[in-house]
């Protein structure tokens, strides 16, 4: 099972980093990434977080875990310079929050994030448009299926619209608590429900998240 899209303590998650990863290993993640909301008031402070939680880090486990961010909540015109800061920091995976219809986010945000080759999921990204989803795939951009209420309720959209114009697609938890886990069987049949076919479902909890670690050098 891959994650790449949760949120720890640091911003609005409820566990330490360090039981985010525990919990993960034992729910048979291969990877997790954690990726707290991040604006400019509070970047620098939640990687410098996460390299911290990387000296505490079992070496004998096999999970790999990547430090992330979600930028989230800032102005379209202004996301290129968060981008650029965050991976002078040392975000190794750069996920922008989407505009889901779940939270009003500013209008424009799914644009900017897809004109950015240096953004690597757009997350919940709503009703997004054909256009935008064809930028997303010029510019390697993963456009995300979400397992977190509300979000979820534009995964059907988000599916046939990546499919529309061979966008490649990922499952997140977007976890916020324990109980948010992914399990192979219930990612399954989410993707199943957006009207995936079962090798467009291998896809985007396997093979996507596998080439995308390999994109991230892991
Ligand atoms: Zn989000
Ligand atoms: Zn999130």
């Amino acid at each position: 099972m891959f994650d790449l899209h949760t949120h720890s303590l640091l911003s609005d998650g409820e566990l330490i980093p360090s039981e985010l990863v525990r919990r993960a290993v034992v729910h048979g993640y291969e990877a997790v990434a954690i990726t707290d909301h991040v604006d400019f008031t509070n970047v620098e402070h939640i990687l410098k977080c996460l390299q911290k939680s990387e000296l505490q880090a079992n070496p004998n486990s096999e999970i790999e875990v990547i430090r992330g961010v979600e930028i989230t909540h800032v102005p379209p015109e202004k996301i290129g310079a968060l981008v650029k800061k965050a991976t002078d920091l040392g975000a190794e995976l750069v996920v922008v929050h989407g505009e889901t219809i779940a939270e009003p986010v500013e209008s424009g945000t799914n644009r900017a994030a897809v004109s950015n080759p240096a953004v690597n999921i757009l997350a919940h990204p709503g009703l997004i448009t054909e256009e935008e989803a064809e930028r997303a795939k010029e510019n390697g951009i993963y456009l995300e299926i979400s397992s977190r209420k509300g979000h979820s309720l534009t995964n059907g959209h988000v599916a046939q619209v990546a499919r529309n114009v061979g966008a490649s697609v990922v499952l997140n938890s977007d976890l916020h608590s324990p109980d948010d886990f992914l399990t192979e069987e219930f990612g399954a049949r989410i993707l199943a429900g957006t009207g995936l076919d079962p090798d467009e479902v291998r896809k985007a909890m396997d093979v996507n998240p596998r080439k995308l670690l390999k994109e991230l050098g892991r």
